[in-house]
């Protein structure tokens, strides 16, 4: 038998099919779901600000590598050429490709680099800072950001690319391709557990002093 939502219930939306749910505890490792669609509505998972602020810097420690070294070296006939992401897109601008060229700074470099910054800002609120402080503005900016960041899509252009010249030329990967299939995989987690419901979870863990935990959705 389904018990009667009252005011003395917290409740939640369902992000698919907007169904106002209770908001119940849960024990480690189980997920709650919508009764009518069967979504996953949220996770009690081990996330935690430590966690998600070691994920936000090696982030960061990638990103800088993927920008500072050459992504793939190129030999014909004796001849080598590597070259780095700054360096391809800027050629782009120069072979009148101006558009993509911006494309590629603004969804590989800056977007990634702005989301970053305000995943390692907000964590540290959290975690060293004042917990109380506004933390709307940046979970906004966090939730605009992610779409513009498209490391993967690039990531996907480039195999492709390298499946096409791999006949042409002796193709050498660099290190920065490396660090960009490693991006992928913790920005993924990091999207994973920095969760506007986890954030609310942490600041008023740090706000009572408590060890902070979180949940992580499915
Ligand atoms: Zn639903």
């Amino acid at each position: 038998m389904i018990a009667p939502i009252t005011s003395a219930h917290k409740l939640i939306v369902c992000h698919e099919c907007d169904l106002i749910c209770m908001d119940l505890p849960l024990a480690t490792g189980e997920a709650a779901s919508c009764p009518r669609c069967g979504a996953t509505l949220y996770r009690n998972g081990s996330a935690s600000v430590d966690l998600a602020l070691a994920l936000a810097l090696t982030s960061v420690i990638l990103l800088l590598l993927l920008n500072s070294f050459p992504l793939l070296s190129l030999k014909v006939q004796q001849v080598t050429r590597d070259t780095t992401l700054l360096r391809a897109a800027l050629t782009m601008w120069d072979d009148g490709m101006h558009l993509l060229s911006l494309l590629v700074i603004a969804t590989t470099m800056l977007a990634p680099a702005m989301q970053i910054s305000v995943a390692i800002y907000l964590l540290c609120v959290i975690r060293f800072g004042d917990a109380s402080r506004a933390l709307g503005a940046p979970l906004r900016a966090l939730q605009t950001l992610r779409p513009w960041n498209m490391v993967e899509i690039f990531m996907l252009g480039l195999l492709v690319s390298l499946v096409k010249l791999q006949h042409m030329a002796d193709i050498v990967i660099g290190p920065a391709l490396w660090s960009c299939a490693s991006l992928i995989f913790f920005s993924a987690a990091l999207t994973s557990v920095l969760t506007p419901r986890n954030v609310w979870l942490w600041a008023r863990a740090a706000d009572n002093k408590t060890a902070p935990t979180g949940v992580t959705h499915g």
